[in-house]
């Protein structure tokens, strides 16, 4: 486990992983039964949660982590600070899901957590993407290619 993320208060982590066990209940899981929730605060101060929902065509299914993300920026957030995610097992997010948060919060600290509250790492996105492409990768190509 790593040191707590900067400006990050005991408090705000212990909320932001209340908020995301209480999302993980609302999870809809027929057929992984791995419940995810998620919490994720923007610079804000906003919180949005998400769960992971399954679909019987499984193509369809989205994870937790990423409800959360598209909830903020569809609500007109672009700048995520932190993320906390509970699993019964605090296992940290997937791929896909670590490229969209590092789009909108390439300096984010993300916090992983079991139902009982015991964090199980938790550190920077950039710990878990390390050379992440994004958006300043993109434009910094094209100016280059130009
Ligand atoms: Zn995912």
């Amino acid at each position: 486990m790593r040191e707590p993320a900067q400006g990050m208060t005991e408090e705000l982590r212990r909320q932001l992983i209340a908020a995301a066990l209480h999302a993980r209940e609302r999870a809809y899981v027929p057929y992984s039964s791995y419940p995810v929730g998620a919490a994720l605060l923007t610079d804000t101060g906003a919180v949005y949660t998400g769960c992971n929902i399954e679909i019987a065509s499984y193509g369809a299914t989205v994870c937790g982590e990423r409800t959360a993300a598209f909830k903020a920026v569809s609500e007109g957030e672009r700048v995520f600070r932190a993320i906390a995610i509970v699993t019964s097992n605090g296992a940290a997010p997937c791929g896909i899901c670590r490229q969209v948060l590092y789009e909108f919060g390439p300096t984010m600290a993300v916090i992983l957590a079991t139902p009982e509250g015991e964090v199980t790492w938790e550190g920077p996105l950039s710990d878990l993407l390390p050379l992440g492409f994004g958006p300043h990768e993109l434009a910094e190509g094209q100016r280059a290619g130009s």
